[in-house]
């Protein structure tokens, strides 16, 4: 076989659109209009260094669908953000609410940045110069930003204060993932390493596996990996690998997962806590039950995906798997499950953050951690039915029950003017 090329988000999305199209009785038009994003800005957002010089860095925000709501989805802060990354991450993002069936459409955002190269106060003058450039754009009911790779509640606070500022108004529903002491929801920060977790447990129960006899590889230990992690261990699971950028830390007997700190308690500190470890390629070749990605795009790819000895694939990161790689694992008969389920525990705390601004009411924690489960159970229900019915992939069930969503709200509307 050739060596695969790197493929884009982009790319990558259109080729599962394209896919699961096929299984479904769908309009060729919606189909050829949901390929491409609503509309892309670009924008430079010049700050001053601490040094006292300017720097420019290129922002973007991809708006790809609003047929089922205002525009949603992340922020990212990362050097390998591109436009191209923004419309594809976007598109998951509209199948992601779809698949929930939570009234936003779908978008993606961020800074070629790298942020770690900033002090905060840079981090800030970026945040609010970025603010300031998407304001237009923005709101809440028209696109509604969040935390994704490299910003965090803080990042959401300073972009609401600087909206509001320019609005003359506080509006913190104008984006979600804050602190929950201005507006953000109890809840948020676990919420996708939560519903992954949601995700894994009844996914091993389909399979007729308990949880206590379950083996689970988990890379990444940010707010996906140390949240799915901890909810795993909790319910019984072994943990037996979990990973930073520096490595991973690997324990057959099972790791206690509370001992050693998130990425966000202590940043890439888990090789510290490890008697053994083991690199980020060893982790995803490991014989376990269960292997959760929850860190980059594109780490299964065709180079290693006949390594991967794991039963089962649920997909805590966006885009963990190439087209190729994916296809390999399919042929393989190992299940995957797909970000846009799996992961989608994010943008559903959004929703209940943005229902709580727009109310003025706050929710318990409890409540947001119930009404996650409810959600989540109800959109794997609704996957699992296509899944059974059609004998497709779960990747292509959960599609046609986004689609067909999206499609559904495409044609009631029609096509303007
Ligand atoms: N960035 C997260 C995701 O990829 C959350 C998006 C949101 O809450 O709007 O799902």
């Amino acid at each position: 076989m050739e060596p695969e090329e790197p493929e884009s988000a982009l790319e990558t999305a259109r080729r599962q659109l394209h896919h699961a199209a096929t299984y479904l009785d769908l309009d060729s038009n919606i189909v050829e209009r949901l390929k491409y994003p609503d509309q892309v800005h670009e924008v430079t957002v010049p700050i001053e260094r601490d040094d006292g010089s300017v720097e420019a860095f290129t922002g973007y925000r991809a708006q790809h669908d609003d047929a089922r709501g205002p525009y949603k989805g992340g922020l990212r802060y990362h050097p390998e953000v591109t436009r191209d990354e923004c419309v594809g991450l976007g598109m998951w993002m509209t199948w992601k609410c779809a698949v929930m069936d939570i009234p936003f459409g779908g978008a993606k955002g961020g800074i070629a940045v790298n942020s770690k190269d900033l002090s905060t106060a840079e981090k800030e003058r970026l945040t609010r110069r970025f603010t300031e450039e998407m304001r237009n754009m923005i709101g809440p009911n028209q696109d509604i930003p969040a935390p994704d790779m490299g910003t965090n509640p803080q990042t959401m606070a300073w972009l609401m204060d600087a909206y509001s500022m320019q609005e003359g108004e506080t509006m913190p529903g104008v984006v979600t993932g804050k602190p929950p002491l201005v507006g953000g929801s109890e809840g948020r920060e676990e919420a996708p390493g939560r519903s992954v977790a949601i995700i894994t447990r009844a996914v091993c129960e389909y399979y007729e596996r308990s949880l206590s006899d379950t083996t689970i590889a988990i890379q990444g230990y940010g707010s996906v990996g140390a949240n799915a992690a901890r909810s795993l261990d909790d319910w019984g699971a072994t943990i037996v690998a979990i990973s930073d950028v520096n490595g991973a830390m690997y324990d057959p007997t099972g790791i206690d997962t509370q001992t050693v700190p998130s990425h966000d308690e202590e940043p890439e500190a888990v090789t510290r806590y490890a008697d053994e470890v083991i690199s980020n390629d060893e982790l995803l070749e490991l014989d376990v039950d269960v292997l959760i990605p929850a860190a980059l795009g594109n780490v299964i790819t065709e180079a290693n995906a006949n390594a991967i000895q794991a039963d089962i694939v649920i997909e805590g990161a966006n885009g963990p798997i190439t087209s190729a790689a994916d296809t390999i694992l399919s042929e393989r008969e190992i299940p995957v499950i797909p970000d846009i389920l799996a992961n989608a525990g994010g943008v559903t705390v959004s929703y209940f953050e943005w229902l709580q601004d727009i109310s003025r009411r706050a929710w318990s924690f409890e409540r947001v951690q119930d009404e996650l489960e409810t959600e989540m159970v109800a959109a794997w229900d609704d996957v699992r039915t296509e899944f059974e019915r059609q004998d497709v992939s779960w990747r292509d069930a959960a599609y046609i029950v986004a689609l067909s969503r999206i499609a559904e709200a495409h044609a009631i509307r029609g096509l303007w003017p």
